[in-house]
């Protein structure tokens, strides 16, 4: 198997998963943006949204539950949504993903998005996010 997320998917390369069903599986990304930047992946390998554009119904359940744990669990003041298809747009591995990306008012916009937040603890966060409460 040579795509990364199907290999994450398959459990083959380890990952800080915060959420799996039926469809879709959700980790954390290795190399957030901000605190609880999230992936959510489908299980069967779609290159991306362009070539099977379906596929974003059956993870939209996911996309769903996945944005109010993170907002709930990070006490996020919002979430932004992302997809790439295409080199063109930035995409890197071409296994569809929607990144889920919780904000936070004292870095308020658009602008701010991709400006990565440094020191992110990913074990502190998958904790919180999946830990006990
Ligand atoms: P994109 O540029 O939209 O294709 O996004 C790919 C994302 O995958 C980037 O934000 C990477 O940091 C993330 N990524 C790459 N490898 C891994 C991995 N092993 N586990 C979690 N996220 C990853």
């Amino acid at each position: 198997m040579e795509c990364l997320f199907c290999r994450i998917v398959a459990g083959e390369i380890p990952a800080r998963q915060v959420y799996a069903d039926e469809h879709a599986v959700a980790f954390l990304d290795i190399n957030p943006w901000h605190v609880g930047h999230t992936l959510v992946v489908p299980r069967r390998h779609v290159d991306d949204l362009l070539g099977k554009p379906e596929a974003l119904t059956e993870i939209a359940p996911a996309i769903s539950a996945v944005s109010r744990l993170l907002v709930d669990r990070l006490a996020a003041d919002g979430l932004n949504l992302l997809s790439s298809s295409g080199i063109s747009a930035g995409q890197e591995v071409f296994h569809l993903h929607v990144h889920l990306v919780p904000r936070y008012a004292h870095r308020p916009g658009l602008r701010e998005l991709m400006v990565k937040e440094q020191g992110i603890d990913l074990d502190r966060v998958h904790h919180q996010i999946v830990g006990e409460h």
